[in-house]
């Protein structure tokens, strides 16, 4: 878990004192991972840097990737004489999963790609510090770096990925834009319905599990884009972030990573488009979506796979399938018998 959190409208004014006493020395920076969305904006005038502290801003077109993971490394490596006192992401999921990235592999040897899997990195990364301004994916609070590598699009799982220290401010997810917010807001409500579906269910899931659900039904079922949506959408990331801790995500994930590792289509959009499609499997749950939707005035794309070939469709399945936590979480030890590579396909044909 990650053991330090601040809280509240405008807590962000806390991180030069809360960074003080974890400065090595004035050669130590600290390195900044900043969305690229934020260059020029009043909000970087926030970030207290002193001595050689360095910004390097990030473009998010593309979700974060191991290659990208292993040149941040050797640039941090070829150009300073001290290594950093600790990384820092500002922005949403995919500049969190990098920030928690890089700092494991400034102390684990080789590529990010040796590392992505369960429990596989040995040794504690750098002070890492993660402050979202986008609320949804739960990266803040996870112990996972999802990326893309090489041959699949999987997480850094392991004890040392989750952040020494977390600002929840819901002041600097103010400038979201209004189909992100909801995208990546929906990924928070998905994680719900497939935590609190899935056969991985326990207490500890379904107490964070429950809150994240209610939350998520007041800010996108009855609020309006404020700051009081912004807070309780704040917690609802977390608390969903921690109930797919002790649990995992479902058939929308699985699909999703599919269509994300062959077509780029990012991980928010990518759980709508798959889950609005999955009333066999969560019935309730994709009603309400429906009316989320609505409400929202919300019209997702179509025909995403209609110009998919069969190669690329076999490598879809192939991904889908090879997620089996994902699976056996959804349907249970026997998931196998349910769900065959025609399923999947009949599905993607949907999309
Ligand atoms: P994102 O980080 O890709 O950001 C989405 C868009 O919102 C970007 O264009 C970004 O520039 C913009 N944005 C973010 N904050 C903004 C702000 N305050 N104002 C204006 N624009 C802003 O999207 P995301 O949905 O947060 O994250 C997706 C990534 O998270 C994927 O790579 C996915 O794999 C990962 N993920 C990780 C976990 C985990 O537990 N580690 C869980 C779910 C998803
Ligand atoms: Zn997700």
């Amino acid at each position: 878990m990650v053991p330090r959190v601040v809280y509240g409208p405008g807590c962000i004014d806390q991180l030069d004192s809360i960074l003080m006493p974890k400065r090595r020395n004035t050669e130590a920076p600290f390195i900044y991972l900043v969305d690229a969305v934020f260059e020029d904006k009043p909000l970087l005038g926030k970030l207290p840097l002193r001595f050689e502290d360095r910004l390097i801003f990030i473009d998010t077109t593309e979700e974060p990737k191991t290659e990208q993971v292993d040149r941040l490394v050797a640039l941090l490596q070829d150009n300073f004489e001290e290594i950093p006192s600790g990384i820092i992401g500002l922005g949403g999921g995919s500049i969190l999963d990098l920030a928690k990235a890089v700092a494991l592999l400034m102390t684990n040897p080789g590529s990010a790609a040796d590392y992505q899997g369960w429990d596989l990195v040995k040794r504690p990364g750098l002070y890492h510090v993660g402050i979202p301004t986008i609320s949804g994916t739960g990266a803040e609070v996870s112990r996972t770096a999802v990326l893309m590598g090489p041959e699949k699009k999987l997480g850094l799982n392991s004890d040392h990925t989750p952040f020494d220290q977390v600002v929840l401010d819901p002041e600097l997810t103010e400038g979201v834009p209004n189909h992100q917010w909801f995208y990546t807001g929906m990924d928070c409500y998905i994680h719900c319905v497939e935590s609190l579906n899935g056969t991985y269910l326990n207490a500890f899931s379904q107490s964070y599990g429950e809150k994240a659900m209610e939350l998520c039904k007041e800010v996108f079922l009855n609020g309006e884009r404020d700051l009081a949506s912004r807070e309780k959408l704040m917690m609802a990331s977390w608390h969903g972030g921690m109930s797919i801790a002790y649990s995992q995500v479902g058939v929308a994930h699985a699909l999703s990573y599919g269509l994300s590792f062959l077509l780029g289509v990012r991980h928010g959009i990518g759980n709508c488009l798959v889950f609005r499609h999955l009333s066999d499997f969560y019935p309730e749950g994709v009603a309400l979506f429906h009316e989320m939707c609505e409400k929202h005035k919300i019209v997702l794309p179509k025909d995403i796979c209609s110009q998919v070939d069969d190669a690329g469709m076999q490598t879809m399945v192939k991904v889908a399938l090879s997620l089996e936590p994902l699976w056996e979480n959804a349907l249970g030890a026997d998931w196998k018998k349910q769900v065959s590579p025609e399923l999947i396909e009949g599905l993607y044909r949907k999309i």
